[in-house]
């Protein structure tokens, strides 16, 4: 299958997923999660019409980064794990930072940027050991420090569940990352991967970040 019959299923999915809960597909943005795939698949994917992409870590987007040029309206997402020694070239390349998981990072993303940089705070609601991101707890005073900082423009939540073959499995954590965005009065959630985005979609994503269902497998390094 191509790439763009790979998109064109994926489009489907989305699209059947709002209709089915009374949602508006342009509601819903698509973020092709290109990590591991060299820079001719973002500029393949892009002149075929998509404008979103994620990616998981910093260095390797970095090295594709320059062969990019050109690419307009073009939107960059980091959606892995951010050590403060990268934020500076995260700030510098990516357009939204979806991890932001502790105040200090905030502080230091704010300290750095050059220009207003779009943040979601990264959730952990499982207890899951390798899961990164913020304990529930943590997040109102994350929140409130992202307001206050004059760089960064907060706009959401993203979690990522435990893997589950079985698409219902993470239902229980999109609802409550749903709940949390909304007692913050926070419009973005970004949940969902190849396998659930469906269920992400009834419980509220506005951001479902997909590449299996694009791209194919990665391939190991
Ligand atoms: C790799 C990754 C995705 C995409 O997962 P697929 O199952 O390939 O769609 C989404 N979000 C994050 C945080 C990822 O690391």
């Amino acid at each position: 299958m191509t790439l763009r019959e790979r998109w064109q299923q994926v489009e489907e999915r989305i699209t059947r997923a709002a209709e089915r809960c009374g949602r508006r597909r342009s509601d819903i943005t698509l973020i092709a999660v290109t990590k591991k795939f060299p820079a001719g698949v973002i500029r393949e994917a892009y002149d075929l019409g998509m404008r979103e992409f994620g990616e998981n870590y910093v260095q390797e987007f970095a090295d594709k980064h320059p062969q990019l040029s050109g690419l307009a309206g073009v939107t960059y997402h980091l959606i892995g794990h951010l050590q403060s020694n990268k934020a500076k070239i995260a700030a510098e390349i990516f357009h939204c930072v979806q991890t932001v998981d502790s105040a200090k990072l905030a502080k230091r993303l704010d300290q750095l940027c050059a220009r207003p940089l779009e943040v979601m705070i990264e959730v952990k609601l499982s207890e899951e050991e390798s899961k990164a991101g913020a304990v529930p707890e943590e997040v109102p005073g994350i929140i409130d420090d992202i307001r206050a900082a004059p760089n960064l423009r907060l706009r959401g939540l993203m979690t990522m569940p435990p893997w589950s073959e079985d698409p219902e499995n993470p239902r229980p954590y999109f609802r409550q990352l749903a709940a949390m965005a909304r007692d913050h009065s926070l419009d973005c959630l970004s949940m969902g991967m190849s396998n659930d985005l469906e269920t992400a979609i009834e419980e509220g994503a506005t951001h479902v970040r997909v590449g299996t269902a694009l791209f194919g497998p990665r391939t190991k390094p």
